[in-house]
Formats: structure tokens, sequence, C-alpha cells
């Protein structure tokens, strides 16, 4: 089906109604155009691209042609102008149909997302403004005229993606530029993308590395210098093909930040809301898993007998307890995504790391009652219940707000004041 035949099929009840949940006009635009493209289009290709491990490239192109690549470029760029919310609802309804294809569509986001409505947020000097205006538009208007492709390596194996300790890929200043070495690991999109949006360190001859001189930049696919190593054959999440990314000596000039100095390290400061952008995929990952469970009990998935399982007392409370489940982490993650702006007080970051933890848990909790309350033939390959369940594993292991993460931040913030001691 082509993406102008659209119109003509039955679509899947909105995960968030735009009524109950208020959202605005254009939130639920976008919603209704993911949720269309992702039944028709996306759903039917999962299981290949899983299969054979490749990157969703058809979906790419399907998505740059109903405009959803620059959902958070600005209007006056050409773009569909999402905030966080539009963008997070209109992710959750793409991970519905294909957890590949969302998740690495977010790390494509986050290029616009932290350059454009983020950074508007943040303070930099009148002339870091105006050079970050004059990139930003270099790098928008590639996504919305070419269809470009961004990826983001910011995994290093240690603790700086977690957040801990600064990033050991190095950006030196040279003429004109920037020479940037290091090895980044588990880079989604790695071989596909046009553009790697690596987070590095800036090396300041003299000083030691700092957090503070974190630099995002975006580094062409084809530089040279660049190089994608190692196989990728993983549990799940298997379309994002996230295999190593080699940097050897790559020049790229000034108009590659794509933050000034100085920013990221503001918005991973001010903006904490910015490294939940992962959580949308599961959180369609999970309304997935109870759609499934309700045609599969009500005997709508063909070919797997004519007995309609909904009249078992049991199936009926476990489909309850599942609805349950899933209501609340709807619940949870709407509020939290509502609240993501610059300087949240601390109790919406401690709702935040509630909300991320309870998405990515609860989403794999959700595929293994899933596939308990249909039985057996519903983890055959041939249905999409197991890849739903080997995908949603993959959650709570993103850094730097993996499950554990939450809820050492949550213990620990909640009970100190920053820079208290028990001394
Ligand atoms: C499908 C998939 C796609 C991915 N795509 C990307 C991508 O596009 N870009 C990207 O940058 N990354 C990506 N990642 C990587 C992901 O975010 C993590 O960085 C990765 O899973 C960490 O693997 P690890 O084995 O190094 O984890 P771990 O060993 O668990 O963590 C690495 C380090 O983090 C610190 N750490 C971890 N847990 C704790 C803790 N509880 N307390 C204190 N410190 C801790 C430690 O220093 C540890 O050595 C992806 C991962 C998956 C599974």
């Amino acid at each position: 089906m082509t993406v102008l035949d659209l119109d003509t099929i039955d679509l899947d009840q909105p995960i968030f109604d735009p009524e109950a949940f208020r959202l605005s006009d254009k939130e639920a635009e976008l919603n209704a155009r993911a949720r269309k493209i992702g039944q028709t289009n996306f759903a039917p290709r999962a299981a290949m691209y899983d299969r054979e491990a490749i990157f969703p490239t058809e979906n790419y192109r399907d998505m740059h042609e109903v405009g959803l690549l620059g959902i958070c470029v600005p209007e006056e760029h050409g773009g569909a102008g999402a905030h966080f919310r539009g963008y997070a609802t209109t992710a959750a309804e793409i991970g519905r149909y294909c957890g590949s294809t969302a998740l690495t569509w977010n790390m494509h986001v986050c290029s616009c997302l932290w350059t454009g409505p983020l950074s508007d947020d943040l303070e930099m000097s009148a002339d870091d403004r105006e050079e970050h205006l004059r990139r930003r538009a270099m790098h928008y208007e590639r996504i919305i005229d070419k269809g470009a492709i961004y990826a983001q390596p910011f995994s290093e194996g240690g603790a700086a993606a977690a957040g801990v300790v600064p990033f050991s890929t190095s950006a030196k200043r040279v003429y004109g530029g920037w020479l940037i070495n290091g090895k980044k690991i588990f880079a989604s999109l790695s071989g596909s993308a046009n553009y790697y949006g690596v987070l590095c360190g800036e090396m300041k001859p003299g000083e030691r590395p700092s957090r503070r001189d974190t630099m995002y930049i975006a580094v062409p696919a084809d530089a040279e210098g660049v190089k994608v190593v190692g196989d990728w054959d993983p549990l799940g999440m298997r379309g994002t093909v996230s295999r190593t990314l080699i940097f050897e000596d790559v020049f790229v000039d000034d108009d590659a930040a794509l933050m000034p100095r100085g920013v990221y390290y503001q918005a991973a400061s001010r903006w904490p809301h910015m490294f939940m952008t992962l959580s949308p995929t599961y959180l369609g990952i999970a309304q997935a898993a109870v759609d499934f469970t309700v045609r599969y009990l009500r005997g709508e998935i063909p070919n797997t007998g004519p007995e309609k399982r909904r009249k078992f007392p049991t199936k009926q409370i476990a489909l309850a307890q599942m609805f349950v489940m899933l209501q609340q982490t709807k619940a949870l993650w709407f509020q939290a995504v509502t609240e993501a702006k610059a300087d949240p007080s601390k109790e919406q970051v401690l709702r935040a790391y509630a909300a991320q933890y309870t998405v990515m848990e609860n989403a794999n909790e959700l595929c293994q009652l899933a596939i308990r309350t249909c039985g057996g033939q519903s983890m055959l390959k041939t249905l999409p219940l197991e890849r739903l369940y080997r995908d949603s594993r993959c959650g709570s292991l993103m850094l730097p707000w993996t499950a554990e993460l939450c809820l050492d931040r949550i213990g620990r913030e909640a009970l100190y004041k920053p820079g208290e001691t028990d001394d």
C-alpha cells in the first residue's frame, strides 16, 4: 500500500484519545499520521527486519514522504514543529507497529529536538545563539529536503553514557573545525544513517577532561576515518543494527557542531526529560501486547484455531490485569511527558524516573503476560508476540536511564537534598 492510500483503512484506536488526554490538534494529527503508516506499512514489514536484522530503510522513506522525519523541525524550516509530548506520543504509535523503527527514529529525532525546542529554552550568548540558528537551519534543510537520517552514538561501554564521567571519544580543535577520535558501541543506525550525532569531549590542552566540555557533533557517515565494525545478531531490536563505530582522525568543519560549547551539559543538567525519549517505543510495545491479546482471545487472529478463548474466566482475569497495568503505565508516562521542560521541580524529575522505569519494566511484563495468557500458539514466529517480547526486554538496558539507574536516583534524590551528606 502506498502512503497515499492510507485513508482507506480501518484504523486502530489511538493510544491516547485526543479528547480524553486533551491533545492539541497538532499532536492528534501527528499521532494519527503515525498510526496510519505504522498499521499499514510498518507492521507488515516488522517481521522481516527482525528476522534479517536489517535496518528499516523502507520505513524511513515512508516517514520522509509523510513528513515525520522532520517532526521536531520548527515549522519555519518546513517541519511539523512538534514539541516533546507531540514527538513522544507519536513515537509510541510507531513503536506499537515496529519497535526498531521507533527506537532508531528516537535517535534521529533527538538531533532536532535537542537543537530545536530544547535549545530554545537554554541560555547562550547572543553570538552563540546566532551561530546556532544558522547551523541548525543547514541541518534541518538536509532532513526536510534530502531525507537525511541522523544517528546518536554516545555509548562507549563505560560510565560516560551513564552520565558519570566525561566521554572518552574526543574532539580536538584544529584549523577550521574539529578532529574526532574514539569508539562508540551500540550505535543504532550504523551503516544506514547519513550523519552520526556524536557526543564527545573537547580536548583542551593542559586541562583534565570534563563533562562540561561535552560537544554534540554531526559527523558525515562518509567522512574519511569513519568505520562501522563488528557484527549484529542480538536478542531483540534487531532492526536497529546497533554496531560499533570507530572514528580515526575524522575531520569535520565548524558547522558540524550541533550545539555551541557548554550547551549539551546545560541541557543534561536543566532539561532531564531529554533522556526519556527512548521510552515511547516501549509504551507502544506495551500497547501492542494488549492489542494482540484482545484480538487473540476474541478469535480474530487468523490460523490460531476455531476456539474463542475469551469465554474462559482465567483468560478474562489475566486480560483485566494486563489492562490495569497498561492504564497505570500510560497515565504515569503521559503525566511525565506533559511535564517535560527546562528546570522541572524535584518531584517532576522523580516522576520522570518513575515513568521511565515503569514503562521499561511493564512493557516486558505485559509481553510475558500476553504470551502466558494467549498460550502456546501465540509464541510462534509467524505471529508478532514473540518479537514484542524480545524487543521489550531491551528497554531497561538503555543508558543513561536504565531501570536500575532510575531506581538508584529515585532512592538517593528522594532521601537527600543536593550536596547533603550524613557526616
Ligand atoms: C537495541 C539497543 C540499541 C541501542 N542503541 C544505542 C544508540 O543508538 N546509541 C547509544 O549511544 N547507545 C545505544 N544503546 C546502548 C545502551 O544505551 C547502553 O549503553 C548499552 O546497553 C550498555 O551496554 P553495557 O553492556 O556497556 O552496559 P552496562 O555494563 O550495564 O553499563 C555500562 C556502564 O554504565 C555504568 N553503569 C551501568 N549500570 C550502572 C549502575 N546501576 N550504577 C552505576 N553505574 C552503572 C557502568 O560504568 C557500566 O560499566 C543501545 C542498546 C540496545 C540494547
